[in-house]
């Protein structure tokens, strides 16, 4: 899937950029095309400058290189092609720069606790503040930082709107048939649109959601609930490296879930473990012992294959 993705992105720099560029990359080069001034690959992706002071990046991340540059660029972005069988509903990266929308979930891996999902305003003139207090990934920082974050977002009135799947709901739409992914999909839907009512006619770019499944099969998810897309959304997979609205949404998608995580294991006495790993299984067949199999409709995701391994430990 990462591979539809691939984008290509065109600047243009000064020579005295380009000398700069080529300083810095200097240990990452790699034998440059015919009429190349050089070519680097980093992990981001790959780098060819030209003489001409036509640079194109390629590969996973581009913009994270891009990014680099970005104070030095002579010209505005231009992508020249994202490569993608769904390239209707692959945003620009202009849009990274501008007023959007972007949302995420937490807990859908974890055994126990809730899906928490949530979706972010963030106008142009708050990107840069944004980075500067160090939002990004929730899954690169602690959960002792996600807490100061969140705060931060929510006292810098930050327009956000957030939902929990609690466990009862989840196990009852999981066995009427309903799959993770279009639990997922209504609930990114309806945080969106309880975000666009809250921000009325606010302008923006677009809506970025986290890619979890192709659009199209997001898409057929919303029409079987009678909902179709929003106008001007569109999906990426690792969004939050691109979108400081999805990396705002994922910290408060995770505080969200840390706090559930926290009133849940208050209900039953247990500090309740986070993923899904052996040591949840154990801790599932000491729950299951010392408070009854039914506990865990309340307080877990029961269909994953945990429960299962639980019992055969006993
Ligand atoms: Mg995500």
């Amino acid at each position: 899937m990462e591979e539809l993705l691939l984008s290509q992105i065109s600047e243009k720099f000064t020579t005295s950029t380009l000398q700069k560029m080529s300083a810095f990359y200097d240990n990452k080069k790699v034998s440059p095309p015919p009429g190349a001034m050089f070519r680097a690959k980093t992990h981001n992706g790959t780098i060819t400058a030209y003489h001409s002071g036509k640079v194109l990046f390629q590969g996973k991340s581009p913009i994270k290189e891009i990014e680099r540059w970005a104070s030095e660029k002579t010209e505005t972005s231009k992508t020249v092609s994202v490569a993608s069988h769904n390239s209707k509903y692959s945003p620009q990266s202009e849009i990274f720069t501008m007023s959007h929308i972007g949302s995420d979930e937490s807990g859908t891996g974890d055994y126990f606790g809730p899906m928490t999902v949530c979706a972010v305003y963030v106008k142009k003139e708050s990107i840069e503040t944004l980075k500067q207090i160090g939002i990004q990934d929730s899954k690169k920082i602690t959960d002792k930082q996600i807490s100061l974050l969140a705060k931060q977002l929510i006292e810098m009135n930050i327009p956000y709107s957030s939902m929990v799947l609690d466990n009862p709901t989840y196990n009852k739409l999981q066995k009427q048939g309903w799959t993770q992914g279009k639990m997922k999909t209504m609930l990114h839907y309806h945080v969106i649109d309880k975000l666009l009512k809250k921000i009325r006619d606010e302008h923006f770019e677009g809506i970025v959601i986290d890619q979890f499944c192709q659009p199209t099969v997001f898409k057929k998810h919303l029409a079987s609930e009678n909902h179709s897309l929003h106008d001007k959304t569109f999906f990426i997979t690792k969004a939050e490296s691109y979108s400081i609205a999805v990396a705002a949404a994922s910290v408060i998608a995770r505080l969200r879930f840390l706090q559930e995580m926290e009133r849940l294991s208050n209900l039953i006495d247990t500090p309740l473990l986070k993923g899904a790993s052996k040591a949840v299984d154990e801790q599932i067949g000491h729950i299951i012992q010392s408070k009854g199999e039914e506990v865990l409709l309340e307080i877990a995701k029961v269909h994953f294959a945990n429960t299962k391994k639980a019992k055969q430990l006993l």
